[in-house]
């Protein structure tokens, strides 16, 4: 991971009258560009194969300039234009899952948020022991697949979008299954809602739902994702009736949609997620800005938590003119624009460093 002086001596460098927000051309990169055009920025889209042709139809979420490289190695080896342009880096699952967990954790350009958290996310479990020891429910763990008596999910390591996840019902579905040539967990699968909590952590605000470590904890938006093909699975009758046609159930998502919880969930909601902040602290230096808090809730009410994503999510783009969550705290504010707004913020009061890795 490069170190953090590293990245302080690339800051003092910088110009933080003159900052540019970099993102990957994909995932959130709308939200992101139009978020830090509405407070100020210029705006670089960096590419490898993407086609940023669409970006011509969305003329408030275009960035100022896009950098087309031929790999990754490219983008390394460039690393100096992004120092002149005095560049931040906004992390998002795309972005770090193509260039790889590792990679980016080494690329040396200063990056919005804890990189420390990499290493917490991406291993299932490291993540599951962040999660638990937070006091968090996570669904069961299976270590041994013959021991599978309820239906339970094989998920393989890294955010792939659900590709590739199968629900076994006992141990000759999961062997008939599974990718023995990859890393892989067996969870207890969860019969419930599936909500996706996009929360916001900033450790510099001083008002609002306080936390342990001095900051302050916002809940920005909700969404469910739409899952193909599970989502539709129901209209050919049961999963085994689509197994006897020799189709499997999937999980690849598709798109989004925006949801609100009952009122009286929000408590517990807060709950879980500051419990996952607090923790984080004592594990690895913290979590900041934005972080998405994957849900069950079954009918008892209760919560469990099967991922954490720990920055912006592509649940947050149905809100890039807020929801109705975040309008109870900045109306008309997406998950883009609240980065941005604390970058402009700690760039202003000498404390953009703090936010930095
Ligand atoms: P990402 O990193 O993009 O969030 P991922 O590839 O890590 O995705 P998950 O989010 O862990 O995948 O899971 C994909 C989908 O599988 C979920 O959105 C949910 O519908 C379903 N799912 C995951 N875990 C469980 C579980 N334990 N019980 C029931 N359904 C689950």
């Amino acid at each position: 991971m490069v170190p953090k002086s590293k990245i302080d001596e690339i800051l003092d460098g910088y110009d933080v009258n003159d900052l540019t927000i970099a993102t990957l051309c994909s995932h959130s990169s709308l939200q992101i560009f139009h978020g830090a055009r509405k407070m100020g920025f210029k705006t670089l889209g960096l590419t490898i194969s993407h086609d940023t042709r669409y970006y011509d139809a969305f003329p408030l979420a275009k960035p100022d300039e896009i950098i087309r490289y031929a790999d990754f190695d490219e983008m390394e080896e460039r690393i100096g234009e992004l120092y002149d342009k005095n560049v931040i880096l906004i992390p998002h699952g795309s972005f770090v899952e193509y260039m790889g967990p590792r990679r980016f954790s080494d690329y040396a350009v200063p990056s919005y948020g804890n990189r420390a958290v990499l290493g917490w996310e991406s291993d299932r479990d490291k993540q599951r022991q962040w999660i638990t020891s937070a006091g968090v429910p996570m669904p069961k763990l299976i270590t041994d697949a013959r021991e599978i008596s309820e239906p339970v999910m094989v998920k393989y390591h890294g955010a792939k979008g659900g590709s590739g996840y199968f629900i076994a019902r006992d141990y000759l579905d999961f062997k008939m299954a599974v990718d023995n040539t990859q890393p892989y967990t067996i969870q207890e699968y969860c019969l419930g809602t599936r909500y996706y909590m996009h929360f916001f952590y900033d450790p510099l605000k001083k008002d609002g739902y306080r936390c342990e470590q001095g900051g302050s904890l916002e809940l920005l938006s909700i969404d469910r994702r739409d899952e193909s093909n599970i989502d539709e699975m129901y209209k050919l009758g049961s999963i085994e009736e689509s197994r006897r046609h020799g189709i499997n159930p999937s999980f690849v998502v598709t798109g989004n949609t925006p949801v609100v919880i009952r009122e009286s969930l929000l408590p517990k909601a807060f709950d879980m997620a500051e419990k996952i902040v607090n923790r984080s602290y004592e594990l690895f230096g913290g979590m900041w800005g934005p972080f998405c808090l994957e849900t069950v809730v079954n009918d008892k009410l209760q919560f469990k938590v099967f991922e954490i994503s720990t920055r912006i999510v592509a649940g947050t783009n149905p809100f890039i003119s807020g929801s109705p969550y975040a309008d109870l705290i900045y109306p008309g504010f997406s998950t883009g624009a609240r980065m941005a707004m604390e970058i402009k913020e700690s760039a202003a009061d000498g404390t953009l460093k703090e936010l930095m890795s």
